[in-house]
């Protein structure tokens, strides 16, 4: 949850050793970027996707508005509308009780990660790269890169998932598919609260247990996720001697340690990748990657259906 809080900072503060100056907003035309960033999709034999916060967003993900008040306006009420202004306050809510925790969690992962069905944007980058040896690096926690249609082998995704739960303590590294229980808590909610045996309890040390998401260092890394740890290396291996595109979508200085600084630190390494970065406020590259870079800032649903266009 923490990487897709708002950041209190802004980009000139996470430089990565960076000097300030170094980091510029590309001059050229939008028209001319999409065409250029097309060319060097065409032109390349792999495509390393890197995902973050902003992807979703743009695919209409939003966490306030109405998508919020329409959904939530029963917790509103409950919990003051200075305390839930938005999912991402909501989600860090003190709740007095396991059956108001789950009350609210159940009610977030349906809303976020079961209702929505893949959405456009999403299914869009898939038909932008399906026909490149691809791979996914995501911090999104809803599901869309397998919806969209990419398979399981190609997705890593670190932060966790909206429809898994874990022990809170991560006493063993498991985690459980809590589709079915979710929805059993979404038609059991009374007043934001579901009923106390719905609440879940750990298998091994019958403790407490939470959502499949990295807020701390119980986190659980279980056998799949060091599968896909594995296979990113691999792939990141690979691309090292091919025509590789990194292609970073939505991805901030909330969390830059796990895309946006690790992209840019391979295309300082390996002349032979290029970067297409694509954001909505920072798309800001290095100049020094000169050519080999494109930054796109706008809105990343209108560049990618444009993007979409060049490969007709
Ligand atoms: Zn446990």
């Amino acid at each position: 949850m923490k990487e897709i809080r708002k950041s209190k900072g802004n980009w000139t503060q996470f430089l990565s050793g960076v000097p300030a100056k170094d980091y510029v907003f590309q001059a050229a035309p939008y028209e001319e970027q999409i065409k250029k960033a097309a060319e060097m999709i065409r032109n390349s034999d792999m495509v390393l996707i890197g995902a973050g916060a902003g992807a979703s967003a743009a695919a209409g993900l939003t966490y306030s508005g109405t998508r919020f008040t329409d959904n939530f306006d029963e917790f509103i009420e409950k919990y003051g509308s200075a305390n839930m202004t938005d999912m991402y306050a909501a989600g860090f809510y003190p709740f007095p009780t396991p059956e108001a925790k789950w009350g609210y969690w159940s009610k977030h992962s349906i809303i976020n990660r079961f209702v929505p069905p893949a959405l456009p944007l999403y299914q869009m980058i898939y038909q932008i790269v399906q026909k490149k040896d691809h791979f996914v690096l995501t911090t999104n926690v809803d599901h869309q890169f397998w919806k969209a249609g990419f398979t399981d082998e190609r997705i890593f995704a670190t932060q966790g998932d909206y429809g898994m739960i874990q022990c809170e303590k991560g006493c063993h590294q498991k985690i459980y598919d809590a589709d079915k229980l979710f929805h059993q808590m979404d038609q059991a909610r009374r007043d934001c609260t579901v009923p106390s045996y719905m609440v879940p309890a750990c298998p091994v040390c019958g403790g407490n247990m939470a959502m499949y998401l990295r807020s701390d260092q119980y986190f659980v890394e279980d056998e799949h996720w060091h599968e896909a740890a594995k296979r990113y290396g691999y792939f990141r291996e690979r691309i090292n001697n091919k025509k590789a595109v990194l292609l970073e979508l939505g991805v901030g200085f909330n969390t830059p340690v796990i895309i946006r600084f690790p992209f840019e630190k391979m295309m300082r390494e390996y002349e032979n990748l290029s970067l297409i970065r694509l954001n909505l406020n920072d798309a800001v590259i290095p100049e020094s990657f000169g050519k080999r870079a494109i930054g796109i800032n706008a809105d990343m649903e209108k560049t990618i259906i444009d993007l979409c266009k060049e490969f007709g």
